[in-house]
């Protein structure tokens, strides 16, 4: 036999490894999920090659997860008849931090172990969890389709070896030498508890080999048995009917696709049949994902072709504002060799994504109007996506302006289009707003003034992204929407009236000699309609952009 190679982990291995075991401690059972999940993907990866590969097209695919338990020597194994690993993979893989979220990772930990062991599912740093059970871990691999296994061996502290080994068919085995803290799994019932809490509905067997104390009444003592047992339902649930699915089915599958640990908000399954037959369940975390913002984050619906597993991380699904939802897409027509070259341009996922955005937007508008509470809920967590939605959806315009939560002059809290509408005045044509800083500032601005004084609503739109997405906005319905800021709006607040006339004529001397004195810096100066205390105000011609934008503009160096 070859000598052992010893390697060293890359520095962040190191580090993460550190931060896993010392601020994850207290929660250290989802180990088992994480691996039973990697798992889970290789036989994924498997299948899908056996379907799609000629090379594979012969191969034996018998796909199975068989959990060992040896209480006496306080082993615990996780095998695999999946793709494998050879030599190159377990070294980049399970000694390399390729992803760049796993930074993210690093500054996002908290110190709070329940906040912590959400972020690992989310981040997929998986296999190093089960450091935290282990004070040895080996892990014997052979590849789908080569001849020769390796075994990679660590005490997850100075780095790894590196050596061959044997294995009759390809697959994974994780040979975990349980510490301490991970002796409790060294336990039939406990193992089985953590299996149904977390992968029940992973669509492949598990079983459970472990020795079983039988009562023998012939000898009048029990014996020890070899048993094995699935332990898990292992059934691809939301291809069932909703009558058959109770909601802790719905919740625990959520759990284990999105490792979220927190149940979901709300759930949407259908059944599409007719021209394309499809099944969707999506559904909307109770947080939203803390990836939500960044520019790398993690697609969280899964595509299926007929139960198979085909991709996930795939940004074509859905549309970018909706990258909070988590579920599945199992269609019926997709081929199984799709890959993400071709679903850019795929009829069939176009239609089913088409759909999908809509059976979302309408069930959103449905819990609006029948669980307003509930919806709040929501809405603290997704407005501005949805909002992002307006800018970027120009089909889903209407549904998402109904969807939109504001704050306004008139309520306390958040109202919608549809309730400012009806507290609309006489002859209003336009709904109001402001953009252009913080809440308070916004609140108090003096371009409000007269619309306080005619007791007029305006909406205060204090996000960031509000004065680029409601630029774009003209109407809502029939109604136009104006920001106050905008020069043109004053029109719709004129008086006709003589007086008005004569104090306009009488002001004209003031402001030729204001023109004069500001020259350059102002493109005019008018009299305003638009105050009633303050006396006077900055307004951006209808063309300009606002001044928030023009800051904004200067800032991104436009
Ligand atoms: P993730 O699953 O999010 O990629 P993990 O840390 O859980 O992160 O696993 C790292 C990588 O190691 C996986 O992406 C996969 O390539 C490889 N791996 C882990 N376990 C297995 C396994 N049982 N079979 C094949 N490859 C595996
Ligand atoms: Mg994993």
């Amino acid at each position: 036999m070859e000598a052992m190679a010893k390697q060293e982990f890359q520095t962040e291995v190191s580090q993460l490894l550190q931060l896993i075991i010392h601020s994850l401690y207290s929660h250290p059972e989802i180990f088992l999920r994480e691996l039973i999940s990697n798992s889970s993907d290789a036989l994924d990866k498997l299948r899908h090659l056996t379907l799609t590969d000629e090379t594979f097209k012969n191969l034996p695919f018998d796909p199975r997860i068989a959990l060992g338990l040896d209480e006496e020597k306080s082993t615990l194994t996780i095998g695999d008849t999946g793709i494998g690993m050879n030599e190159e993979d377990l070294i980049s893989h399970l000694g390399t931090i390729a992803r760049s979220g796993t930074k993210n990772f690093l500054n996002q930990l908290s110190g709070d172990a329940k906040k912590d062991s959400n972020l690992i599912g989310q981040f997929g740093v998986g296999f190093y969890s089960a450091f935290m059970v282990a004070d040895k871990i080996e892990v014997v691999s052979r590849k789908a389709g080569e001849e020769l296994a390796w075994r990679w061996t660590s005490d997850g502290k100075s780095g790894f070896d590196i050596e061959p080994a044997e294995r009759d068919v390809a697959g994974t085995t994780i040979i975990l030498h349980l510490n301490d803290e991970g002796k409790q799994y060294a336990n039939s019932w406990r193992l089985k508890e953590v299996v149904k809490k977390y992968s029940n509905h992973i669509a492949f067997p598990i079983f459970l080999t472990y020795e079983k104390s039988e009562w023998n009444a012939e000898e009048k003592k029990s014996d020890k048995v070899l048993t094995t047992e699935q332990v898990n339902a292992a059934s691809a649930l939301w291809r069932r009917s909703k009558s058959e699915l109770t909601d802790e089915d719905y919740k625990e599958l959520y759990k284990s696709i999105s490792g979220d640990s927190n149940d979901p908000l709300f759930w949407f399954h259908t059944k599409a049949e007719g021209s394309l037959e499809y099944t969707t369940l999506f559904y909307i975390p109770s947080k939203a994902p803390l990836d939500l913002y960044q520019a790398e984050y993690k697609v969280g619906v899964k595509l299926y072709v007929k139960r198979v597993f085909i991709l996930d991380d795939a940004k074509e699904l859905l549309p970018q504002y909706l990258r909070f939802v988590r579920g599945i897409i199992d269609s019926e027509d997709l081929p199984l060799n799709v890959s993400r070259e071709i679903l850019q341009q795929n009829k069939v996922l176009t239609s089913i994504r088409t759909a999908s955005v809509k059976k979302i937007l309408t069930e959103l508008k449905n819990i609006s109007l029948n669980q307003p509470e509930k919806y709040l809920e929501f809405i603290q967590e997704y407005n501005r996506p949805l909002k992002e939605g307006l800018y970027g959806d120009y089909a889903n315009r209407e549904a998402l302006l109904e969807l939109i939560r504001f704050k306004s002059t008139a309520v306390e809290g958040l109202t919608s289009l549809a309730d400012v509408k009806t507290r609309m005045q006489g002859e209003q044509k336009s709904i109001y707003y402001i953009t252009g800083g913080s809440e308070s500032l916004l609140r108090t601005s003096p371009l409000l003034e007269i619309y306080k004084k005619k007791g007029l609503e305006v909406l205060i739109l204090d996000d960031e992204i509000d004065e680029i997405v409601f630029s774009g906005i003209e109407k809502y319905g029939e109604i136009d929407l104006k920001a106050v800021n905008k020069a043109s709006t004053s029109e719709d607040l004129k008086d006709d009236s003589p007086e008005a006339k004569d104090e306009a004529e009488a002001l004209k001397p003031l402001l030729e000699k204001l023109k004069a004195t500001l020259g350059d810096r102002v493109k005019d100066v008018r009299a305003s309609v638009r105050l009633a205390d303050s006396p006077s105000c900055i307004v951006s011609d209808e063309e300009e952009p606002s001044l928030q934008m023009q800051q904004m503009l200067r800032a991104m160096g436009q």
